[in-house]
């Protein structure tokens, strides 16, 4: 599937100050970093939440391949699901014109965020063959009638996998407490443990399938999905895990045990965004608050000012937005490009702190603070070196690693502004 234009990323004008250090246990990516973030369901998939949760894996990605990482990076689209499905007969539009409007919502959105595109950008459709053979790989699954002489739904033996709940570390009263509003099917009669997670969903009679060979026609379940795209185009099982924090369980936890019955034993690192809601409510469209990141964009506030809102909190919190994040934002983004204007001192070993902050579990408030200092004139200067090279410094570093462009125009994908300095 076409992912989006990635940005340019400028070459950073210092040395990585160190290696980079990732989670609550401070965790060092060791060699080649395979990097999997699960991504969309197209159906309203482009709110602030998601944007959040894109732009902490795209500094991730910046931080790493300026510490000199060598990172392949993919990511899913859910481009066929229950979810999906559901909204679509709801409002009435047949579900491949839902998802195909709602992909290309999300790629302009990636676009004006300056978030870069993965390596794979995958869908679920294209992938239907990868499901059918990891799953013919898999022992420990059993299939139930789907009930309308189609073929089997099959499932997966959550207790043939001694490791299961090692990613969430969940007790099983918690696990049962999310498992069905998070896409699960604890009800389904004859499954032998009601947490075993579907594999594959036999074709039913007005719903989109496959031909899934010896499985016969049906769909993939969500889960195998990301294990298989991930396994196939990282060439691997993944290193790096990454999604919303509300993917832990059900989703990180069985797509984790549907790679160790692939045969991938090494657990991978699982990072987690926070929740963004709305004014001390959840996000949501039943809600009607929905912040919408193209609305922003459409209302005239800068995709600039819309990421350093985003990167004032830690990826790891939850967060509410409100109006007050843009005001503070648009105000940072002044601030900065007035200090630009006016040569600030002191910009060499502010990029160095700014550095420093993201190779620390990507700690992007703490980037900005050390700007705000900048910007306040609060900054030493570590040399009597060259003011120009010291801002072009600066300028290359909040574009590489914060994906901010201080002189381009709001929708500049190269920046070659350092020139201009
Ligand atoms: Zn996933």
């Amino acid at each position: 599937m076409d992912s989006w234009l990635s940005p340019k990323v400028p070459q950073l004008r210092h040395e990585a100050p160190g290696p980079v250090r990732l989670g609550p246990d401070g965790l060092t990516p060791d060699g080649d970093v395979r990097l999997y973030v699960c991504g969309i369901t197209p159906y309203d998939a482009t709110h602030l939440g998601h944007a959040a949760t894109y732009l902490t894996f795209d500094s991730l990605v910046r931080t790493l391949r300026a510490g000199g990482y060598n990172v392949t990076y993919v990511q899913n689209v859910t481009d066929i699901d229950d979810p999906l499905l559901e909204r679509a007969a709801k409002i009435g539009v047949d579900w491949r014109e839902l998802a195909t409007s709602q992909i290309d919502l999300f790629r302009s959105d990636m676009t004006n965020l300056r978030v870069l595109a993965p390596d794979h950008y995958v869908g679920a459709v294209e992938s239907v063959d990868l499901v059918v053979s990891a799953v013919e790989r898999m022992s420990d699954t059993y299939g139930l009638a789907s009930g309308e002489g189609g073929a089997d739904d099959v499932y997966a033996e959550v207790a043939a996998d001694p490791r299961f709940g090692e990613v969430s570390g969940f007790s099983r009263v918690e696990m049962m407490e999310v498992f069905a509003e998070r896409g699960g099917d604890p009800e389904r009669e004859g499954k032998h443990d009601e947490l075993d997670p579907l594999l594959w969903r036999g074709a039913r009679e007005g719903e989109p399938s496959w031909n899934g060979k010896d499985l016969g026609e049906g769909r993939p379940g969500w889960h195998i999905e990301c294990a298989a795209i991930g396994e196939h185009y990282l060439g691997g099982a993944p290193t790096i895990v990454g999604g919303g924090s509300d993917l832990v369980f059900p989703h990180h936890e069985m797509s984790a045990m549907h790679l160790r019955a692939l045969g991938h034993e090494e657990p991978a690192l699982y990072l987690h965004a926070g929740m963004i809601g709305y004014e001390g409510e959840k996000m949501s469209k039943s809600l009607g608050n929905l912040v919408l990141v193209s609305k922003l964009v459409d209302q005239g506030v800068d995709p600039r000012v819309v990421r350093l809102a985003m990167l004032d909190h830690h990826y790891a919190d939850d967060h509410h937005w409100t109006d007050a994040d843009l005001t503070r934002a648009t105000e940072r983004l002044q601030a900065y490009q007035d200090a630009i204007a006016a040569r600030a001192p002191g910009a060499a070993m502010t990029a160095l702190v700014v550095h420093d902050c993201m190779t620390d579990d990507l700690d992007t408030p703490g980037a900005l603070w050390a700007l705000d200092a900048w910007a306040a004139g609060d900054a030493p200067r570590m040399t009597e070196g060259d003011e120009t090279e010291e801002l072009a410094d600066l300028v290359t570093t909040v574009d590489a690693l914060l994906g901010i462009c201080l002189i381009g125009g709001p929708f500049d994908t190269t920046c070659g502004c350092v020139e201009s300095l």
